[in-house]
């Protein structure tokens, strides 16, 4: 997976003309404004590893706090070649609005080690993800700072850094201090689908205020991995058609529809979603300006842009990665009335089941995976609905809204917190 960095757009610029713009718009104080363009704390560390060919190797990592006034800092944690500290410092940002949109009690948080991950052994992996946990510890915790995956990481990972906390910090086992566990050592039943449940969920309500049958809807989506695999079957599931999809390898079209269960079951037996049965391939470009009623950005950054974005005929855009629009191509898709339901709105069912997965382990209980997904049902459809009421009232752009809506929850706590002393 590439990484903003790759693009030359810093995203730590992108997410502070964000704040600007919106704290214009909704007349924010300056200093709260200063306040929350600056993450409370960053944190650099240096990761001596013992490689498996004797030699020593030093990584860096980082973990980047950005606000905590709702609650403990929350985010993941991403191992890229490509990792930077701004890139961290805007991960952490957007967190902060993505969890106060969702209305859960937590702040922004995101992690990552600069390392090519697919070019290190599982020994050599475990050895660098224990000694960042150590580095981390003392900032992380479960009332502080609860980690979870992200790029080239997953339950694996997040599994070594609970046992490495556990024993460093009193060894006794803290399945709260991470989430994105194995079910076996207190994962969330529904956690992996959660991402795509909550932007069909979106949709959904997108669709209702549209007046658009989903029964005849078309769908495009670009990136068939866990949020975009999740995303197509779901939206498939309200009757919609998937007519068109892609991955790294390629990108493939059957206006007659494909069916996401033998696609998924092709990409598992082929290793991707080319030669797929019945269909025709077609260029990236191709695939994004596909006539649609509703498209789906799911792999990459920066997908859609000021060059392409005009021609885009789909009514809804939801947004399954982070950041594949421009800031414009945002106003492009505006003006021609396109609805963009954006990554902080559109993507957090993720980070909504990773809440229920952390008050699951607080209790030390089980939830049904018919009470995760319920549940997740009620607190989408409520942020979806303060959202788009948001954007109808001020007449911007559902990013916007978003951050309005965002904003105006951190800012509030902190005025009826104070500023210490
Ligand atoms: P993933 O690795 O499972 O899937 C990414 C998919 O994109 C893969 O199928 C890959 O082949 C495809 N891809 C890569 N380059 C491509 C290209 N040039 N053209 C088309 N497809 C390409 O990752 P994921 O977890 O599904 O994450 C995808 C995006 O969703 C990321 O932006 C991530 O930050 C975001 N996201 C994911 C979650 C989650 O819970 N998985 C939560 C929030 C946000």
């Amino acid at each position: 997976m590439s990484n903003p960095a790759n693009s030359g757009i810093n995203p730590f610029e992108v997410a502070l003309t964000q704040l600007d713009e919106v704290s214009t718009l909704i007349g924010l104080d300056k200093g709260l404004h200063e306040f929350l363009a600056h993450p409370k704390r960053v944190l650099t560390i240096s990761i001596p590893v013992k490689m498996d060919n004797g030699t020593i190797k030093v990584f860096t990592g980082f973990r980047s706090q950005h606000n905590d006034a709702l609650g403990p800092f929350k985010g993941g944690i991403r191992f890229h070649p490509q990792v930077t500290i701004d890139e961290v410092k805007a991960l952490s940002m957007w967190m902060t609005w993505k969890c106060a949109i969702a209305n859960i009690p937590f702040g922004g948080g995101k992690g990552g080690i600069i390392c090519d991950p697919k070019r290190m052994s599982v020994g050599e992996l475990e050895r660098m993800t224990r000694r960042y946990a150590y580095g981390i510890s003392d900032i992380i915790g479960p009332y502080k700072d609860i980690p979870a995956p992200d790029v080239y990481t997953g339950g694996r990972e997040m599994a070594w850094i609970m046992d490495t906390f556990s024993v460093i910090k009193g060894n006794y086992i803290q399945p709260e201090v991470i989430t994105g566990k194995p079910i076996q050592i207190g994962g969330s039943l529904g956690r992996n689908e959660a991402t795509g449940r909550g932007l069909s969920i979106t949709v959904r309500e997108a669709a209702k205020k549209l007046n658009i049958d989903m029964k005849k809807a078309t769908v495009v989506v670009q990136g068939f991995g866990n949020a975009g695999q999740f995303s197509a079957q779901l939206v498939e599931e309200q009757g919609a058609k998937i007519i068109a999809a892609s991955d790294s390898k390629g990108c493939i079209i059957n206006k007659n529809g494909i069916n996401t269960a033998s696609l998924r079951k092709h990409k598992e037996k082929t290793g991707s979603i080319s030669n797929y049965e019945s269909s025709q391939t077609l260029s990236n470009d191709e695939l994004l300006q596909t006539e649609c009623t509703i498209l789906i950005p799911a792999a990459l950054e920066n997908q859609i842009t000021k060059g392409n974005a005009g021609k885009i005929s789909a009514k809804i855009v939801a947004e399954a990665a982070n950041g594949p629009t421009t800031p414009e191509a945002d106003k492009i898709l505006f003006e021609n009335k396109v609805l963009v339901i954006p990554d902080i709105l559109a993507n957090g069912g993720g980070v909504t089941v990773s809440y229920f997965e952390w008050l699951q382990n607080l209790r030390r209980e089980y939830w049904t995976e018919k009470e995760v997904n319920d549940r997740l049902d009620t607190n989408i459809t409520n942020a979806f609905s303060r959202v788009y009421d948001t954007h109808i009232k001020h007449n911007t752009d559902m990013r916007k809204a978003s951050m309005i809506v965002a904003l105006n929850k951190v800012v509030d706590a902190i005025k009826i917190r104070g500023l210490w002393p």
